[in-house]
């Protein structure tokens, strides 16, 4: 029989497998994975499995610069149950920041779920929220992400199986699971045990990235060698290292069905149409908000400059929209970033894409370039479509940006606990203070307030207003109190 017809049958009819003498390469690595794992039959009677442990989750690009890696939630209680033949899958746990987060220290309980087409979160309050396709997608693809489950699906007759290939002691192969999402396969190939899963997704941020989760430590769990170390990487960065301490094969995985406010609302299909509002709170300077993350602009003699493009593409474009409606007379061609985090600069791209020059603390630059630089063809965006030279002014501890008509001071945030990476920009003639995170007006905690009063002070800034990035315009003496409430 060839190989070719063999194949055919296979995918005709799982019986025929027995038929084939001869497996394709393709077929050699699943087999070889599912002999190691304690066999066809026993993987495919596998019903749900129950993992539970503790860990840590990375801070992805929110840590203190771009290419740190020391802040993580502290992960315990973590459960997370799995119907394999469903696609149902819930996560439970309670994360703990080693870092000063700015919805404070205590620890959070998270409920994370997919079912079917349905991802949802649930609320500590017991509020079920359904989550965006995207996160979904990305749900569905992390069912995969365990040697039990992808090949259980990579014996689906179903499933194409294509690409073997030897690569660093890993046999390697390339799965479209029945569902049609694709995955990478690496197997140790002295003990054929399953070493790594690779997806690819879109972040909005970095563009195509490989979400890759390696396997280690297997011990033998009712007839099965199941992992006991399950390490995630997006793209470079960590995002979630897990310790098994117990894990269960068809005990009770309880209901994984969508809650059904989850469940009847509508799918998320994207962001939000953007909202932008414009107060004109000092001649020149505009006040754009609307939404969660909030920009400025500033008019100088011959130019515009924006300050901040957050959030996401749709937001960042219609800030750009709002500023030339403001002022259509003159070339909106700055901007200015508060600091890295993403998304404080989701709308990065979507600025270089029209034009605009990007001035930013020195140690985003590389990060930024990187960024403007990467493929992003999963979901492409502006500048993927129509692709642009960026110019990046590096600012380090300060840059006075003057004309005869508008005076603006951008100093470093030095020190503060949120970021290594933060500007904020002084208007000294207006007494005004435009920044982002360090002082939120109206939230719970402000674990970085007191450092940018030490920054302001410092400097001797003479500051009436703040304008933050998030919240409504403040006085000064807002901030102020920050301090006397916490002494
Ligand atoms: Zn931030």
């Amino acid at each position: 029989m060839t190989r070719t017809l063999c194949f055919a049958l296979l995918t005709a009819a799982a019986a025929a497998a027995s038929a084939c003498a001869t497996p394709t390469p393709e077929q050699q690595i699943v087999n070889a994975a599912a002999a190691a794992l304690g066999g066809r039959d026993r993987i495919l009677a596998v019903k749900t499995l129950v993992i539970e442990g503790e860990g840590s989750n990375g801070n992805l690009l929110q840590d203190m610069t771009p290419e740190a890696a020391g802040q993580a939630f502290l992960v315990s209680g973590y459960k997370r149950s799995i119907d394999v033949a469903a696609g149902r899958a819930r996560t439970e746990q309670t994360r703990t920041p080693n870092f000063a987060y700015f919805q404070g220290q205590a620890p959070q309980k998270q409920v994370l779920g997919i079912d079917g087409d349905v991802g949802y979160n649930v609320a500590a309050n017991g509020t079920a929220a359904r989550v965006s396709n995207a996160v979904a997608k990305d749900r569905r693809a992390e069912i995969y992400h365990h040697p039990l489950t992808i090949v259980r699906a990579a014996l689906d007759p179903a499933a194409r199986l294509t690409n073997p290939r030897t690569a660093g002691g890993e046999r390697v192969i390339d799965i479209a699971v029945p569902n049609g999402s694709a995955f990478t396969l690496a197997i140790d190939a002295a003990t054929t045990l399953p070493t790594r899963v690779v997806s690819m997704t879109d972040n909005p941020n970095l563009g195509d990235v490989a979400i890759e989760t390696s396997f280690s430590g297997y011990q033998d769990v009712a007839g099965l060698k199941l992992p006991a170390r399950l390490t995630t990487k997006t793209d470079k960065y960590t995002t979630a290292d897990l310790r098994v301490t117990r894990q269960t094969i068809d005990g009770d995985a309880g209901n994984l069905a969508a809650p059904a406010a989850a469940a009847s609302a509508a799918a998320i299909t994207g962001p939000p149409p953007a909202t932008v509002t414009g107060e004109e709170v000092a001649k020149g300077i505009w006040f754009l908000a609307g939404q969660s993350h909030h920009s400025v602009l500033v008019e100088f003699h011959d130019h515009l400059m924006l300050i901040e493009a957050p959030l996401n593409e749709p937001r960042a474009v219609a800030v750009i929209a709002k500023a030339r409606e403001l002022r259509p007379g003159k070339p909106l061609t700055q901007l200015v970033t508060s600091h890295h985090h993403s998304d404080h600069t989701a709308g990065l791209r979507a600025a270089v894409a029209e034009g605009l020059t990007i001035i930013t603390h020195g140690a985003n630059a590389p990060f930024y370039e990187e960024a403007i630089r990467r493929a992003h063809t999963i979901a492409p965006d502006a500048l993927a479509r129509n692709s642009k030279p960026v110019t990046i002014e590096k600012v380090d501890e300060e840059r006075e940006i003057k004309d005869a008509a508008m005076t603006v001071d951008l100093y470093h945030i030095a020190g503060n606990p949120h970021a290594d990476t933060l500007l904020m920009a002084y208007f000294p003639k207006q007494r005004i203070l435009v920044e982002a995170d360090a002082f939120s007006p109206g939230a719970a905690v402000q674990p970085y307030a007191a450092n940018l009063l030490e920054n302001v002070r410092k400097r001797n800034l003479k500051v009436d207003r703040i304008l933050p990035l998030h919240g409504t315009i403040a006085p000064f003496g807002d901030l102020v109190k920050t301090q006397a409430a916490t002494q």
